[in-house]
């Protein structure tokens, strides 16, 4: 038996493949913790108020002793800073709804960005004091959008994957310029006392882009590759999220190397990877795959779905680990983000602990 550890050990323990007493647990409950504060604070302020932000995750892991915290606030931050129009409801998440790219040339706009302005400023600012508030708590992994998902959320993806293909120089020339953004994002959540930084690089996914254009257009060095080494360099770790029903499994666990994978799956579609196909495939042999509970389930599901979604997971990842001789590489944890939804039932998080808790014990 294991001896019983804080949540924080157990995100350490399974990083390092380490005997732990109970899987790690973690939905990915980000904007929801919003609601456990004791002032009213909207999804609007999420967006733009980096101490109601941080406060609401600190709360969120506090309250249900998570192991993991990926600060996912929305996907329009960068975008708004290269000058997308941005609409913020006070209970909607922030969403584009005009875009910069209008012609070709449109892409000249892509310049790097001054990160101590703007929404990225406060990203930076929330993503500091979550890591100070968590320390040895959560092992906090700051959500950053990599250069392409940053790109098409500022150009509109629609548009965005018609220039790809017909008139590719200045997109990938943009690229360059979201990507020097990026790393001075990286550059500054280095200075916080984050342990970790989580790229998102949502369009890693074979029903978007082949393995060709997706090396074309994220996985080279002047790219991913980049970022990724200077993650690396600066002694962070190493995350990424995909809730992609098809993601580049073998560039972006194999390739890239990262030390956890956050990832979801779609039942109803045969190639989507279920947690057996993930373990099966040898990829939980080279990092923490964090997943795959549907998100939906939170908003929609009982508790007694939750449960036994839960201890089926549970079930079937415990039998993954044992067949390929791994002790703890593997994070319950939702696909992608609770819904954040006034209506969405905090109940199912506690019953998502609280299953993770009676069924995800190890023996070994
Ligand atoms: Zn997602």
């Amino acid at each position: 038996m294991v001896k019983k550890m804080t949540p924080y050990e157990r995100a350490v323990g399974a990083l390092h493949n380490e005997q732990v007493d109970e899987l790690p647990a973690y939905p990915l409950a980000c904007a929801i913790g919003r609601r456990l504060l004791p002032q009213k604070t909207t999804l609007r302020e999420m967006s733009v108020n980096a101490k109601a932000c941080a406060d609401s995750f600190i709360a969120a892991a506090n309250k249900y002793k998570f192991s993991y915290t990926v600060t996912l606030i929305d996907l329009a931050v960068q975008a708004h800073d290269y000058g997308a129009n941005v609409r913020m409801d006070e209970e909607n998440t922030a969403f584009v709804t005009d875009h910069v790219v209008h012609s070709p040339e449109d892409y000249e706009k892509f310049q790097p960005l001054d990160v101590s302005k703007g929404r990225i400023a406060y990203l930076i600012e929330a993503n500091r004091q979550v890591a100070a508030g968590l320390k040895n708590k959560a092992f906090v992994a700051c959500h950053v959008e990599g250069p392409l998902l940053a790109l098409s959320q500022s150009a509109g993806a629609e548009r965005l994957f018609m220039d790809m293909f017909s008139d590719p120089e200045p997109v990938l020339k943009a690229l360059s310029n979201t990507t020097e953004t990026c790393s001075r994002i990286l550059h500054e959540i280095a200075k916080t006392e984050a342990p970790a930084l989580l790229w998102n690089f949502l369009w890693g996914n074979y029903s978007v882009l082949g393995d060709k254009e997706y090396k074309q257009f994220e996985g080279n060095d002047k790219y991913a590759y980049r970022l990724i080494k200077e993650t690396r360099d600066l002694g962070l770790g190493f995350a990424i999220h995909n809730c992609a029903d098809m993601p580049h499994l073998d560039t972006q666990i194999k390739a890239y190397k990262p030390d956890l994978y956050s990832m979801a799956y779609y039942p109803l579609n045969p190639s989507s990877p279920s947690a057996t196909k993930v373990l099966d495939g040898g990829y939980a042999d080279k990092c923490v795959v964090a997943g795959q509970i549907d998100p939906q389930l939170f908003a929609r599901g009982t508790t007694a779905e939750m449960d036994s979604s839960v201890k089926n997971l549970c079930q079937e990842v415990k039998t993954g680990l044992c067949k390929h001789n791994l002790n703890s590489k593997w994070c319950i944890a939702s696909g992608c983000e609770v819904p954040p939804e006034l209506n969405t039932p905090l109940e199912n998080i506690q019953t998502f602990m609280d299953g993770v808790d009676h069924y995800g014990k190890m023996e070994y």
